[in-house]
């Protein structure tokens, strides 16, 4: 192994330590108490760990934790009265409506109805268009931690060739962004690309959020280059026993092939370990910032892009 591993886990305790400072000083200065407000509807396995996460580092942070559980069943007309509700609740300045939200439920329409100034994920559409044009924006979580993971990394990364694979709303296409806003060449590419392999070769910076286990081989990397692994997936690990029910013991990989990827690469994000715990650190980052807004006060330089 010769690549340098990214520590995300102790970036994210940084950051979380330096937001909890912040959120002292807001108590202090403004008798004001940073709030998150996480909209949860079903009972979606995955979305439970995550939301049960947020709340825990919320409240670690010194900041206000809102949950909204609401039942597989409920209907558009009560999700967009919660989200309204919260709109309207000084004592909430960040708002999430936790994805995925059951099928008969428009995603789209629920986000847009979070005001954009309380959209800490920064899926509504104004903060989409605000980030694309370079605007201020509230920028979505996953991709501002591999940015701010790559900037500790190498500072300065404008001429670089970032390449990035996938190009969902929520990860893909905002990293292409902030890369290209960072003064990178950017080429984002997606199931459809020919000779994905090659195209991945060429990059500087590679970001891999393809939602494929181990997808991305040694081959794939241009020797020195930095990999950032968004994936998380869970397969079977057999070889780690069984569980009561006779089923195989899982493990979590990203979308590279670790082992042999830090053969070839410069520096590497593991998973677990790298880019996952940066999500929810940068989710409080960017509450604190929305509070530091709706009360006039400049937010702190460190925690804006
Ligand atoms: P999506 O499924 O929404 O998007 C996947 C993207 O990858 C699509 O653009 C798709 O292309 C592309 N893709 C899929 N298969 C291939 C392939 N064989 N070759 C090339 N491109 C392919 O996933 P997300 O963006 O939501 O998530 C990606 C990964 O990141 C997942 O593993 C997810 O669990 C993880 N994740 C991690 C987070 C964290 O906190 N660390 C947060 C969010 C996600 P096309 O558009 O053509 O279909």
């Amino acid at each position: 192994m010769s690549a340098k591993i990214i520590d995300g886990k102790a970036f994210a305790a940084k950051l979380r330590a330096r937001v909890a400072e912040e959120v002292a000083a807001l108590k202090a200065s403004k008798a004001v108490t940073p709030g998150l407000a996480v909209v949860l509807v079903g009972e979606d396995p995955a979305s439970q760990v995550y939301v049960r996460n947020k709340n825990a580092q919320t409240l670690e942070a010194g900041m206000a934790s809102f949950e909204r559980r609401m039942s597989a069943e409920t209907t558009e007309a009560e999700l967009l009265a919660v989200i309204n509700e919260l709109n309207h609740d000084p004592a909430v300045h960040g708002i999430l409506v936790q994805l995925p939200l059951p099928k008969h439920l428009d995603s789209d329409l629920a986000i847009n109805a979070i005001a954009p100034e309380k959209d800490v994920d920064g899926f509504h559409i104004s903060n989409v268009g605000r980030l694309a044009t370079g605007q201020s924006a509230a920028v979505p979580c996953t991709p501002l931690g591999c940015l701010l993971l790559l900037r500790d990394l190498h500072g300065d990364l404008s001429g670089m060739d970032a390449v990035v694979l996938g190009r969902s709303n929520i990860v893909g296409k905002p990293m292409a962004q902030l890369l290209l806003s960072s003064s990178c060449t950017v080429t984002v590419a997606h199931s459809r690309t020919r000779d994905i392999e090659a195209v991945s070769r060429r990059a500087d910076i590679l970001v891999a959020a393809v939602g494929r286990p181990e997808m991305v081989k040694a081959s794939w990397i241009k020797p020195g280059a930095t990999v950032i692994d968004v994936g998380i997936n869970r397969i079977d690990a057999p070889e780690r026993g069984t569980k009561p029910d006779g089923s195989p013991k899982t493990r979590l990989v990203g979308d590279v092939a670790y082992a042999e990827a830090a053969e070839v690469a410069g520096a590497i994000t593991p998973v677990p370990g790298g880019v996952g715990p940066m999500t929810i650190a940068c989710l409080l980052a960017g509450t604190v910032v929305a509070c530091c807004r709706s009360l006039g006060v400049a937010p702190p330089s460190d925690l804006t892009l």
